[in-house]
Order: structure tokens, then C-alpha cells, then sequence
């Protein structure tokens, strides 16, 4: 199955990166983009980041072979719903969505009869709009595909090849599972970190010029990830609430496990447990995933 023709919903950071790298990687596809957002399709034509950007969704998905929806998690089925009357029989519909069970269900309810191959590469920054992107985004970081089991081999095939296309290592995988998994990689780690800035930024004790002073000590890793998108976050953590819940009962646990060794001045346990962590950084740089310069690797 051939995609000549692709449409992207929504033009923010990640759209932008996928149109940004279908020009320099597939010059042989169309790249057609659509945002709700009138400024953000102006910039769009500005920075030449699709050869045509449509006014409406409708309009945008007319002939399309492929329809990705960028959008915020809980905007996917408002997006879809206006895309609808555009969308051609055959259209593979897909979306890169950070939670993938419900966002399946939203779109499939959306577009009853139409595909719909849940996708979501795991490769981003802090940064959002259509002026953060970039063509090299997902290079290197994985993809994962999350069809459902009525999905045709050959349109999953063509979706797999595209991001492969893009860049992207690409794995498939049961949307629930997915969505533990990135309970556990993204969604927790965020949440740790937007607790403890703001726990940080309201403590008594130490001033928020102090606490910005001296933030190399730590704090200042987790402020990047503290940075993201609030309505991006606030939508994955809504979408993805049970297997968020879950492992946060597990983190809590284990927090209790290690405020337990300090108390009790257990050295060995909290040796042990830094020794464990950072071999799974060390993991983290052998496959590539991140580098071991300074600033942990980051460029952008
Ligand atoms: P973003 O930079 O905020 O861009 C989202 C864009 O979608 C905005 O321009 C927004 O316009 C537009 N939009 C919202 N509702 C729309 C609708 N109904 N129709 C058309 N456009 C609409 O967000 P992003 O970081 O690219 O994230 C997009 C998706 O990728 C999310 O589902 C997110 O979970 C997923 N994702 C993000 C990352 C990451 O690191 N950022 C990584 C992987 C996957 P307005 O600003 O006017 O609302």
C-alpha cells in the first residue's frame, strides 16, 4: 500500500516534526497540514512546513492516504469528528497521540468505518508549537504501533514504513500495554517533576531565588520536564489515569522503602539502590537512547 498523500492534524511540535520530516526525507509524498489554531497556520506557511496548509480539516484530509492527528489527547476525537466528511474509503487514519487505549477508542467511535492504527513515537522536547519542530526528531527513537487485531497486514505494513521513513525504530505492541509502559518511562517521571517544582517553589524555608541560584545541584533536570506542555499533560494524565494510578501506588511504596534506610541510617540499602539506578542509566546510553556529554546530551 503506497502513501503519496499525507495529512497532519494539528502543526505543534510534533506535527511540524513529521512534516518537516516527510519533506526531507519522503520528497516523493505530499505533505498537506491543517491546525484549529489560525496563527499556527500562518506560521506553518511561513516556515514552508507543508506544501499546502488547508483552512479546514475537511479540506485537508480530501484525498489523503494517511491522516496523522497531532493533537492534544483530549482534542483526538474533536479533531476527528471535523475531519470526517473529507476522509476518502482506504484512508489509513493514525495519530501520535501519548496514551494509546483510549485514544483508539475515541478515534474508532469518531470514524466508524474508517481504519484507525493508533501510533506514538516516543521522541519529543519540553518545547511545543510549530516552530519547535524538527526534521531529525525521531531519528533514532522508537515508534510504537498499536493496531487493533482486525488491522490488514498490509496498511500496518505501510504505516511501519513510513516511520521508518521518518527515522524512527518501530515496535507494535497491545495499546493497554503501551500504555503501562509509558506510565512507567514518561508519564510518573513528569509527574515527579512537576511535583517537585512546585513543591520546591513553595517551601518556606528556602527562597525561590535560591532554590533558581542553585539549581545545578538537581533541580534544574527536572525543571526541562517540568516545562512541558500543561494541556498536553493534563490530557495524558486524564487519559491515561488507571495505569498512571497504578504505578504511582508502586512509586509510593517504594519512596516509603527508601525514607525508611535514611531514617534507620541504612547505608546498604541506599547504596544498593543507587548502584541498580545508575546501571539502568548506563542501559539508557549503551542503546542509544541519550549520550553521557554534559547536560545530558541535550541540543535542542
Ligand atoms: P503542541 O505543540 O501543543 O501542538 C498541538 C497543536 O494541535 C496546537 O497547534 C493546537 O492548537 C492544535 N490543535 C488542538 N486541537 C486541535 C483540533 N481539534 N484540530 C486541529 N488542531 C488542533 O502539542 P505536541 O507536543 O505536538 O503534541 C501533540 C500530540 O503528540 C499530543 O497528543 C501528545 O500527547 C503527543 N506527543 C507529544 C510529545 C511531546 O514530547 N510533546 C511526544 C510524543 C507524542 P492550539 O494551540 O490552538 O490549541
Amino acid at each position: 500500500m503506497g502513501i503519496e498523500r499525507v495529512t497532519i492534524v494539528g502543526l505543534g511540535l510534533i506535527g511540524s516534526s513529521i512534516a518537516r520530516a516527510v519533506k526531507a526525507r519522503l520528497p516523493g509524498v505530499t505533505a498537506v497540514g491543517y491546525d484549529a489554531s489560525e496563527a499556527v497556520r500562518d506560521t506553518a506557511r511561513e516556515l514552508g512546513l507543508c506544501d499546502t496548509i488547508a483552512g479546514d480539516a475537511a479540506a485537508a484530509v480530501a484525498d489523503a492516504d494517511l491522516v496523522i492527528f497531532a493533537v492534544p489527547v483530549g482534542g483526538m476525537a474533536d479533531a476527528a469528528r471535523a475531519a470526517a466528511p473529507g476522509l476518502k474509503a482506504g484512508v489509513i487514519v493514525s495519530d501520535v497521540g501519548s496514551s494509546k487505549a483510549g485514544v483508539g477508542a475515541a478515534l474508532r467511535a469518531a470514524l466508524p468505518g474508517h481504519l484507525v492504527i493508533p501510533a506514538h513515537p516516543v521522541a519529543g522536547t519540553e518545547n511545543s508549537g510549530p516552530a519547535a519542530g524538527f526534521a531529525s526528531l525521531f531519528d533514532g527513537r522508537w515508534c510504537i504501533v498499536t493496531p487493533g487485531a482486525d488491522a490488514p497486514g498490509d496498511a500496518v505494513a505501510a504505516l511501519i514504513a513510513f516511520w521508518q521513513a521518518l527515522g524512527a525504530k518501530v515496535e507494535t505492541m497491545d495499546a493497554a500495554h503501551h500504555d503501562m509502559v509509558l506510565a512507567v518511562t514518561s508519564h510518573l517521571p513528569h509527574l515527579i517533576a512537576y511535583t517537585i517544582v512546585g513543591t520546591a517553589s513553595e517551601l518556606e524555608e528556602v527562597t525561590e531565588s535560591e532554590v533558581i541560584k542553585y539549581s545545578a545541584g538537581g533541580f534544574r533536570d527536572f525543571t526541562r520536564i517540568a516545562a512541558s506542555d500543561p494541556v498536553m499533560w493534563r490530557d495524558v494524565f486524564l487519559a491515561n489515569k488507571d495505569a498512571v494510578l497504578a504505578t504511582l501506588q508502586r512509586f509510593n511504596e517504594d519512596l516509603t522503602v527508601l525514607q525508611q534506610a535514611i531514617r534507620r541510617g541504612d547505608a546498604d540499602k541506599l547504596e544498593d539502590w543507587f548502584t541498580r539506578t545508575r546501571a539502568i542509566r548506563r542501559s539508557i546510553i549503551e542503546q542509544g537512547q541519550d549520550d553521557a556529554a554534559p547536560d545530558f546530551g541535550r541540543k535542542h
